[in-house]
């Protein structure tokens, strides 16, 4: 048995919120050999499994979990040039943002706009990562995984991953059935970067017009923009910002059709908002920013719920002040309540919120 298990481990620190309780057992996998000797150990004693990557994006039980942690650390990064693009491969254990810098850095586009995201490779196409304008879905070609149904790796291609807005199938119908081993992008050698996020464009024009610069240098000036825009906002891990104890976003933008977009008018004018509702277009309809509702709610930004909170620089962000988790989604909770009172919208947590199975 080569499987490096570890047992009673923390898991807290494992994560960017810093909150949860202890693993039975936990075990990283650097290929799918180890991943499928965990999966048939954990199996062989009816364990539980829950797949752990950088930690970034799901809420922990305080109680722990008691189960099998899984961590998937394929590591490799390699370009190879085909067709007039350069396909990008990374393991499932490579740090998303190790993969932005590096194709940046060989000039090559598609992925700049999702600078600084935290986490790895394998947690990526899971919610089809996106920022500034950019999503996952865009460059990816195909991921390979590890189908715990058929129990062998499968090649899908990006027509088979599902993916929506912060979603695709491993998240939504086929959760926790692939493990994600790695996956291939296409990206655009010399092009020069458009950045169509209002926010965006803007900070990168104050700083220089990228028609004037070299496809190199603007696609190392937008991802600069993003990183500055990004930390502003504490969304890029640091561990002297407290308010980087977080899971990024907390809850999705809802996207409403033009009728649900009116409803929506309405009542918050019923309920005393009659401020312009900001909106911005996206497949299906418009886009309503949570953070807005959120502070038309009642909520602001530092506020504290015991031992959690409102981070100080975004609105959607809840953050980790030394509490619980039990604290974390009682305050979730809270602000879906209240959105909801005013708005009729539940907002949606984007997270995972990962249950305790039972002992
Ligand atoms: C400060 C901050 C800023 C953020 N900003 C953004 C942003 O701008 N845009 C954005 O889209 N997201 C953002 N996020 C969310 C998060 O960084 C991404 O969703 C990231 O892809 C999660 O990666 P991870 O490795 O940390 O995954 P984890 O949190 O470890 O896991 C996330 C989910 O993926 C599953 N999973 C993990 N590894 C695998 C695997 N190998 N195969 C299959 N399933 C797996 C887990 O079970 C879990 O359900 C932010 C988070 C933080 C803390």
């Amino acid at each position: 048995m080569s499987l490096d298990l570890r047992h009673d481990v923390p898991l807290a620190p494992l994560t960017t919120l810093g909150l949860g309780g202890p693993a039975t057992h936990l075990v990283d996998a650097a290929d799918a050999a180890g991943l499928r000797e965990a999966l048939d150990w954990s199996r062989s004693r009816d364990l539980p499994v829950l797949l752990l990557g950088g930690g970034s994006n799901l809420v922990l039980p305080d109680a722990g979990y008691r189960g099998l942690v899984l961590r998937t650390r394929v590591p490799g990064l390699a370009f190879e040039a085909r067709a007039g693009r350069v396909v990008v491969r990374a393991g499932a254990g490579v740090p998303w943002d190790e993969v932005v810098r590096a194709s940046v850095e060989r000039g090559l586009a598609g992925i700049e706009c999702l600078s600084g995201i935290p986490g790895w490779c394998g947690a990526a196409p899971v919610q089809n990562i996106g920022a500034y304008g950019q999503e996952l879905a865009e460059t990816l070609v195909a991921v390979t995984a590890y189908d715990r149904d058929g129990g062998e790796v499968v090649r899908l291609p990006s027509a088979a991953c599902g993916f929506g807005y912060r979603n695709s199938r491993f998240k939504s119908a086929d959760r926790d059935r692939f493990v994600i081993l790695s996956l291939s992008l296409a990206l655009a050698p010399d092009a020069r970067p458009r950045p169509r996020y209002p926010e965006l464009a803007d900070a990168v024009a104050r700083e220089a017009d990228l028609a004037a610069l070299s496809p190199g240098e603007a696609l190392r000036l937008v991802r600069e923009r993003v990183l500055a825009l990004r930390r502003a906002k504490s969304m890029v891990i640091d561990p002297d910002d407290p308010d980087t104890r977080s899971a990024g976003s907390f809850f999705l933008n809802p996207v409403l059709g033009a009728r649900a977009f009116d409803g929506l008018v309405e009542r918050l004018a019923d309920h005393g908002i009659s401020a312009p509702v900001p909106s911005y277009p996206a497949p299906g309809g418009v886009k309503v920013p949570a953070a807005w509702l959120v502070e038309r709610a009642g909520f602001h930004r530092g506020q504290r719920h015991g031992g959690v909170g409102i981070s100080s620089a975004h609105a959607l962000a809840l953050v980790n002040r030394h509490g619980t988790t039990a604290e974390l989604l009682e305050l979730a909770v809270s602000i879906q309540d209240a959105v909801e009172r005013i708005s009729g919208l539940r907002l949606e947590i984007e997270p995972t919120i990962v249950e305790s199975p039972p002992a």
